[in-house]
């Protein structure tokens, strides 16, 4: 059989991107005949040479403000330096974004590069496509790759690029393409007469209109590659993934910031640092390295009946039988690391499941009713149960194995096919002005009740890892670099602060460098400044955070203008910080108009973010 070529490149933060363009390598070789060659972004010019390249797919994620996530920037250096329009011109391209619509600049690194492509003279083979993680990113990458595969397939036939040079015509591999059915993703089934699940309600074990169901579509079933045995050892030798960027920190001090009749319990932390090379700005975020809850990981050992074998090493490699051109151990599992290890410190288990695992479940489960719920669950015809039931409840990994009992998981599954536990970004809020070695951050404790599907109480991952930890442990960091949240230069421009909750925390941050300026800066004048800022708490008595240190900016006169909406007090005028712009709005029309006043908004990007930005909008209107 004669294979085309494509080259396959991704940019990954999160690994996400990653997996799916791994994923992609395996159906283009075992439905589609087509030998992926997959590669990071950054790969560029060492693996492979775009001017050599006819036809490229990229999958790539965006980080921080839309910027190219870590294994793309070099790739995106090179492309946007390019000067000759005809670069490219030789290529044909599609792009698959993914990202969120929950953050700014929505899948800017996809649609930069797919617009950099196409003023280098490509052609798009297919249009490309922006997933959105916020109502589930197969709602978006499934369709599309179902059109991809026959337009990279025309493509290919057209340019006449087999891999072998070889007699056998385009004709010949077209025809066993359609030949070849044992891979089609469409499952038939009778319907049990007897679903024990049933009940009047909709849930994610039922619904009564998928149940009539006679065919449903499936994701193509991932290929293991992994084989893993589990080896009793006495000894602990957990090596730690290998952390090369990060620099080791000490928790110094971890302190609650709300009283006890707070609804959300906020803490401050400090982090000492043993090295000089960690460097930060005011407005920068700091990654967390963590860990996942010590208890979850026993549910999960238990539910998976692996509680005797959580202390055995993990002996991972490639299976004999692997076919997937894409195998590789994770590189988020240490060489050597014991089962409990790798479940508390490498995988992500709280993630919602992506479909492509419930199908792998769909063939460890024994009970037909649950079988069929689980094909439900991750077929397309299911998309808005899936998203419904599953990712808008959070539901984990372990919630899913609690609905369907009779599911019993090879752990090669799990370690090959859920994501790498990824670091949390906390805004920083102290500045460097007042020590380079310290950082503080601050964060709210969220705790999610067994209701909706969930099975069991939890906390957020980081969070809670962070409020557990002793004073004195180590917690590995790394800065991320603010593009855009940064003190203006010049000093007399207008700022306008908007941060509610913990969204205050990098103003604390400017608010404090300002301040450690007057005292180190010469010639630096605190009546230059020009500072507003809008906070919003639940009530002024319970959550309001670093009241003090407001004070202390506004009386130095750091702080010009200052302005509090509190949302659950009862008579008071002003309930979110929208109010207290409207009731500013003359003042800050002007700002904005007259002395290009930078906005910095910060917070819940969900709701907030995108209402405080109506009201601007509205309020410049009105005072135009
Ligand atoms: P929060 O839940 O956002 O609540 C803060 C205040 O905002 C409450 O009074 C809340 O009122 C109000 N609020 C709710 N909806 C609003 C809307 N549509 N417009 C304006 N105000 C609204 O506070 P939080 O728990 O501290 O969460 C802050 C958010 O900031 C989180 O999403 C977090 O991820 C994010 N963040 C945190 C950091 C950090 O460093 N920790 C940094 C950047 C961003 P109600 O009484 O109605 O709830």
């Amino acid at each position: 059989m004669k294979k085309w070529r494509v080259l396959l490149g991704f940019g990954s933060e999160t690994g996400q991107s990653k997996s799916i363009a791994q994923g992609m390598v395996d159906i283009a070789s075992d439905q589609h005949q087509i030998c992926a060659e997959v590669f990071d972004l950054d790969e560029v010019d060492k693996q492979f040479k775009l001017e050599e390249e006819p036809v490229m797919v990229i999958v790539t994620s965006s980080t921080g403000d839309g910027e190219p996530p870590s294994n793309a920037s070099k790739f995106w250096r090179k492309i946007r330096r390019e000067k000759n329009p005809q670069y490219l011109s030789h290529m044909k391209y599609t792009v698959l974004g993914l990202g969120d619509t929950n953050y700014s600049n929505f899948c800017n690194c996809g649609r930069v590069l797919d617009r950099r492509f196409e003023e280098l003279g490509a052609t798009r083979f297919y249009p490309s496509a922006w997933a959105d993680d916020a109502v589930g990113l197969d709602l978006t990458i499934e369709p599309w790759l179902e059109g991809m595969w026959p337009a990279l397939k025309e493509t290919l036939a057209k340019i006449g690029n087999p891999t072998e040079t070889s007699i056998n015509s385009l004709s010949e591999s077209v025809t066993q393409l359609n030949l070849t059915s044992e891979n089609k993703p469409t499952v038939e089934r009778q319907i049990s007469s007897s679903n024990k699940f049933k009940s009047d309600i909709d849930n994610i074990t039922y619904s009564s209109n998928l149940a009539e169901l006679t065919v449903l579509t499936l994701p193509p079933k991932p290929q293991h590659s992994l084989s893993i045995n589990l080896i009793e050892s006495s000894e602990d030798k957990n090596l730690p993934s290998s952390e090369i960027n990060y620099h080791h920190s000490i928790l110094t001090r971890r302190e609650c910031l709300t009283n006890t009749d707070a609804m959300k319990p906020v803490m401050s932390v400090d982090l000492q640092l043993s090295e000089d090379e960690f460097m930060f700005e005011a407005g920068d975020a700091v990654k967390i390295v963590c860990a996942n809850d010590d208890n979850e990981v026993h549910l999960l050992l238990k539910r998976l009946g692996w509680l005797g074998k959580a202390s055995h090493q993990l002996d991972i490699s490639i299976s004999p039988d692997n076919t997937k051109k894409s195998a590789k151990i994770p590189a988020h599992i240490p060489p050597m690391c014991s089962l409990q290890y790798a479940l508390t410190n490498c995988i992500d288990i709280r993630l919602s499941p992506r479909k492509n695992i419930l199908r792998l479940f769909v063939d460890c489960t024994s009970d037909e009713d649950e079988k069929r719920r689980l094909e439900e669950l991750c077929s397309k015809e299911g998309s808005e149960i899936y998203i419904k039931y599953i990712l808008e409840e959070h539901l984990s990994i372990l919630d899913i194995l609690n609905h369907f009992p009779s599911c019993k998981p090879d752990i090669a599954i799990l370690i090959e096919f859920l994501p790498a536990l990824m670091p949390r970004f906390y805004s920083i809020c102290s500045s460097p002005l007042d020590d380079t070695r310290r950082i503080t951050f601050v964060y709210s404790v969220l705790k999610f009740e067994p209701v909706n599907g969930r099975t069991y109480e939890r906390f957020g991952v980081c969070t809670n890892w962070l409020n557990k930890i002793d004073i004195g442990t180590k917690v590995s960091i790394q800065t991320r670099i603010s593009q855009h949240f940064r003190l203006p230069l010049t000093l007399d421009t207008p700022l306008i602060m908007i941060g509610p909750g913990t969204g205050v925390a990098p103003f604390i941050g400017f608010l404090e460098h300002l301040n450690l300026s007057l005292k180190s800066i010469d010639g630096f004048d605190v009546n230059n400044l020009n500072t507003w800022l809008f906070y919003g708490c639940r009530h002024r008595q319970h959550d309001f955070l670093f009241e003090e240190q407001i004070q202390m900016y506004q009386q130095m006169n750091v702080l010009k203008h200052f302005f509090v909406a509190a949302s659950r007090e009862e008579n008071y005028p002003f309930r979110y910080v929208q109010d207290q712009l409207k009731a500013n709005g003359n003042e800050l029309a002007n700002l904005i108009y007259n002395q290009k006043a930078i906005i910095y908004v910060c917070g819940d990007i969900k709701v907030m973010v995108r209402d405080v930005r109506e009201t601007i909008a509205h309020l410049l209107q009105e005072h135009f």
